[in-house]
């Protein structure tokens, strides 16, 4: 009897840098060998990825790397068009079967797909697996059987199709196969994702350690910490109160069913003394990543048109002045320019503050949105196709499901709700540390005397507001009085 042929498989890594619970390397790792692959995707019309998410994915890859060669596995990087690279891997070494988890931006399901059918036609086993959310957009539809457009409606039914599957443990992985007829193989640092003239990152490298340990990390600390009390604290930006796993989530080295069965099990076992309230409320966040991923996949262009229709006849302002004031955090409403700075340091904006600073930048200046959502795609470590681009539709009110136009948040009341103190300000607008929390949300309204104790001069050492929020309260509620009513854009 001749022995049956060593088979060899290939998992190709894309936003699911982990081994635990992680399906698609699971089902790769009942072969003889395995060939972990990630590309460095040229030529599919991806959306270039921004400076700090590629600073983390650097580090989220090398740990992911150090994690497969502990197993005796070696981590491939390649970079290319994947349309070629994968299946010529699969005729030089011999693969059998390829897997993947999948992805839900219109290029990326174009490239799969492209890939999928040439390997069937080479006769192998493509196979891909849901690794990046609970329920996936196809799974969730209205009563009429579309694409819901309402979260709460939305979260209602995902919630009813089933409950979120058991996350798997990590697989015990074979060696890689024979990896010298592979000549294009590229170290890390020939990614360029690190910054070098000048290297910006040491506020991000103080705030974040990217690769599952790290995630599991934030995890552990967010259930025995802020999860208790997050429903009400979770707005609070001086605050340790949530879970800084958004940039985790986007590389994926953690699992979304590993988050929400540790949590699940700290709520039943006692580990946490969050009440019902908390852990809805946490479950509900995740629950708008699931919905951001809902109207991408429904609505691929989420990033760069309107969902509703009418905002193209918006009339945005071109504004570089106030563009680079609000992107530099020199506004002179503090609570933007904490939070704006907070991003440039950290790669990191607290929810709350994003939506502020968001607000101010369409409301206030009536920038438009997508100058924003870019800025945010190039800064943030947690920079996300869905979420990113589904939140700031959110906050203009162009989006499904969005905050109405005229809601426009007060940058002052805003600060002294949700920092009542000051302190998140005062650590990141330096030149406000001195001042009392009377006036750090306002220090125009600050007696001279008050302004000379806390050292700042205004107009010099901090600047005076840049537009006056009741002239540009009025000026964007005219401007979207002139919309057209208009339906939604599915
Ligand atoms: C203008 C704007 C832009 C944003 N851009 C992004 C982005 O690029 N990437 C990103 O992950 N989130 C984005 N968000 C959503 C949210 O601000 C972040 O997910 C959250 O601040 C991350 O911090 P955390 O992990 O501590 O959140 P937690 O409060 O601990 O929440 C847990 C998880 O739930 C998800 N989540 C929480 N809030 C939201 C939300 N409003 N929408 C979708 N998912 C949510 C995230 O995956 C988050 O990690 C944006 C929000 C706004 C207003």
């Amino acid at each position: 009897m001749p022995l049956p042929s060593r088979s060899v498989a290939l998992h190709w890594f894309r936003q699911d840098l982990r081994q635990d619970d992680n399906p698609a390397l699971s089902a790769a790792a009942e072969s003889d060998a395995l060939l972990t692959l990630f590309i460095d995707e040229i030529s599919t019309g991806h959306r270039p990825r921004g400076g700090a998410s590629g600073w983390f994915l650097h580090h989220a890859l090398a740990s992911l790397a150090e994690s497969l060669a502990a197993k005796g596995n070696t981590l491939v990087i390649l970079r290319g068009d994947p349309r070629e690279i994968i299946p010529n891997l699969v005729s030089d070494l011999g693969i059998g079967r390829v897997t993947w988890n999948r992805r839900y931006g219109a290029a990326e399901r174009e490239t799969d797909a492209a890939i999928k059918s040439v390997l069937k036609t080479q006769g192998v086993d493509a196979q891909s697996f849901n690794g990046h959310l609970l329920y996936e957009p196809m799974e969730v539809r209205s009563q009429a059987g579309g694409p819901m457009r309402v979260f709460t409606p939305f979260w209602k039914a995902a919630r009813a199709t089933r409950p979120p599957h058991a996350p798997l443990p990590a697989p015990a992985l074979p060696p890689s196969p024979d990896l010298a007829p592979i000549t294009e193989r590229l170290m890390l640092d020939e990614l360029d994702l690190l910054p070098t003239k000048p290297d910006w990152a040491g506020g991000l490298r103080d705030t974040w350690q990217p690769g599952e340990a790290g995630a599991r990390e934030k995890l552990l600390a967010f259930i025995e910490g802020g999860l208790d009390g997050y429903g009400d604290d979770r707005n609070r930006p001086d605050k340790p109160s949530t879970s800084m796993l958004s940039a985790h989530l986007a590389v994926g080295d953690i699992s979304i069913r590993r988050i929400w069965q540790m949590v699940e099990m700290a709520r039943t076992t006692g580990q946490t003394r969050a009440d019902d309230g908390d852990v809805a409320k946490f479950f509900s966040e995740l629950g708008w990543r699931e919905f951001a991923y809902h109207l991408l996949f429904h609505y691929p262009r989420l990033a760069s048109e309107n969902y509703q229709p009418k905002f193209e006849a918006f009339p945005w302002v071109k504004d570089e002045a106030g563009l680079k004031a609000w992107q530099q955090g020199r506004t002179g409403y503090p609570i933007v320019d904490a939070g704006m700075r907070q991003l440039w340091q950290t790669g990191f904006m607290h929810n709350r503050v994003r939506m502020i600073t968001a607000s101010f930048l369409i409301k206030h200046l009536m920038i438009d949105w997508r100058e924003g959502e870019s800025w945010f795609w190039d800064t943030l470590c947690d920079a996300d196709p869905a979420n990113n681009a589904a939140s700031w539709q959110w906050v203009a009110g162009s989006g499904a499901d969005a905050a109405p136009y005229f809601r426009i948040f007060n940058p002052i009341t805003q600060g002294e709700k949700f920092d009542p103190d000051g302190n998140f300000v005062r650590r990141f607008v330096p030149e406000l540390k001195l001042m009392p929390a009377e006036f750090i949300h306002r220090p125009w309204d600050a007696p001279a005397h008050i302004l000379a104790r806390a050292g700042l001069k205004l107009g010099e050492t901090y600047p005076r507001p840049i537009v006056s929020h009741e002239m540009a309260r009025e000026r964007a509620l005219e401007a979207f009085k002139s919309l057209p009513p208009a339906a939604s854009g599915l």
